[in-house]
């Protein structure tokens, strides 16, 4: 961002609440930059997890949790729903909430982990998957786009076996 929106005045890096940020000298707008809400959702099916190949970058032709940005207005159960509606072709019903995390590195957003399980409709990729299925743990694809989503899955896994 480099100029203002409400002003169009250019942007100045100045110190408010202890941090540097760009701020327009002429009006009171902040770009604050705070992180993008997103969500990451496990739908266990047929004794593994859902996973989606990506269409597009980055980590184009892996496969990651189904998932994406919120919209404005949406609840964020909502949101992990429909972006696995639109992605797998699955209706879901929210069990829970695994997890709120960052991943650091200037990625600026903000990873809700949810759990859930399928409800209705048949796997079929759909919006920005090329392909989707269900995998158990020892057919788990090499490539598995983004360190948190790694973790995630792994974690479920260790705990699926656990549970046994
Ligand atoms: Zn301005």
């Amino acid at each position: 961002m480099k100029s203002c929106p409400l002003c169009a005045t250019k942007l100045k890096a100045i110190p408010i609440g202890g941090k540097v940020r760009q701020a327009c000298p002429s009006c009171e707008f902040v770009h604050w930059d705070n992180p993008k809400p997103v969500t990451a959702t496990l739908v266990p099916l047929n004794g593994g997890l859902v996973l989606v190949k990506r269409k597009f970058e980055p980590f184009i032709g892996n496969w990651c949790l189904p998932g994406g940005f919120m919209e404005a207005s949406e609840h964020p159960e909502q949101s992990a729903a429909r972006e696995v509606f639109e992605e797998t072709g699955l209706e879901i019903e929210i069990n829970r909430l695994l997890g709120a995390t960052t991943p650091g590195r200037g990625i600026n957003v903000l990873i809700l982990f949810y759990l859930a399980r399928q409800a209705r409709g048949e796997m079929k990729a759909g919006d920005d998957a090329s392909d989707v299925a269900a995998f158990r743990k020892e057919e788990l694809p090499e490539n598995i786009a983004f360190e948190l989503h790694r973790k995630m899955i792994h974690d479920f896994f260790e705990l699926m076996h656990k549970i046994k």
